[in-house]
């Protein structure tokens, strides 16, 4: 069986994986987010001493924060494009990569990666429409619709539509640098620590942050169920670590629908609707594997 590779490629930190899916991980690397020389030149380190050891890579796929360009045939596909992370903005990830290997690169991005890992081995298994959302540093989304990872103009920007923000309960102003109070500005998890003056993994379950929490992400949630029609929604990221927010949304996401959508999915089996992400935290780097399978065509 051929050998991939895989890049997730996150804000913090990369982590680096050769294997063929979950059960099968040769090895793996993870190191600091700091210039894109230098991360570009560790995964090259990394995926030239695999293919001493083990042969031949088929293929590599980067699962990337954003956003960037995963339009293949856009003269700046598998760019990073207009991020605001320092020394990122406008880098070629994709290409350097793919002519350093010369193998085919999948690029996507972090949240599309991950959806594909749930569709081929975890919680999406057997569906053709979901979401998979992640509340962790950012908030963001990546969609499949009738088996197809959603790009359009670009690429979908779920964690920033508008959630109602009543000023007097939550005064709070939001931390997102275009819209202030946006979903990613209310319910992130820097959100959450700016509100609260500690970090969210610090703040027990029985606090009030996890209510509102839980409000905001519902009234993200249901404008996804109403546009997309998603058989299921996949929750992963730091913040869902706190699984009683699991409940809370889903009992939210009930209250905001009222009942309109008649599906036993949702009127009856929403414990199987609302659900953590299969690949628990190794979605992201599973999806990347995911995305290198795809670039070789399986
Ligand atoms: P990233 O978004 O950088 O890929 P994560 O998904 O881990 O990484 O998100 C990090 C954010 O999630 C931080 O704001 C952190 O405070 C929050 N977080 C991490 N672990 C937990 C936890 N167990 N409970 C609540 N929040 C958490
Ligand atoms: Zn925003």
């Amino acid at each position: 069986m051929s050998l991939f590779g895989g890049i997730e490629a996150g804000g913090t930190k990369f982590v680096c994986a050769a294997g063929t899916g979950p059960e099968d991980v040769r090895e793996e690397v993870r190191f600091a987010t700091t210039t894109p020389d230098e991360c570009i030149g560790k995964c090259l380190e990394f995926f030239q001493a695999i293919q001493s050891v083990h042969g031949p890579l088929s293929a590599v796929g980067i699962a990337s924060f954003g956003p960037l360009d995963p339009g293949p045939g856009s003269p700046t596909f598998g760019y990073i494009t207009t991020t605001p992370k320092e020394g990122w903005a406008h880098t070629d990830l994709a290409g350097p990569i793919s002519r350093a290997l010369d193998i085919p690169v999948g690029f996507d991005t972090d949240v599309n990666g991950a959806a594909l890992g749930e569709f081929r081995w975890g919680a999406a298994q057997g569906l053709n429409t979901f979401v998979y959302l992640t509340i962790g540093t950012g908030i963001g989304g990546g969609a499949m619709v009738n088996g197809t990872l959603i790009h359009g103009l670009l690429h979908p920007e779920m964690g920033h539509v508008l959630p109602p923000h009543d000023w007097m309960a939550d005064p709070f102003a939001g931390v997102c640098p275009y819209h202030g109070d946006c979903l990613e500005g209310l319910a992130s998890g820097p959100a959450i620590e700016q509100r609260w003056n500690q970090k969210a993994e610090n703040l027990p379950p029985d606090h009030q942050a996890w209510d509102l929490e839980a409000r905001y992400l519902a009234h993200g949630i249901v404008p996804q169920i109403y546009i997309l029609s998603p058989q299921r929604i996949i929750l992963g990221g730091g913040v869902m670590e706190q699984a009683h927010l699991f409940p809370k949304i889903r009992r939210q996401v009930r209250a905001i629908l009222k009942d309109y959508i008649q599906s036993p999915a949702i009127l009856e089996n929403m414990d199987q609707y609302i659900v953590p992400p299969g690949l628990g935290n190794r979605a992201g780097v599973l999806g990347a594997l995911a995305l290198a399978r795809a670039a070789a065509g399986e």
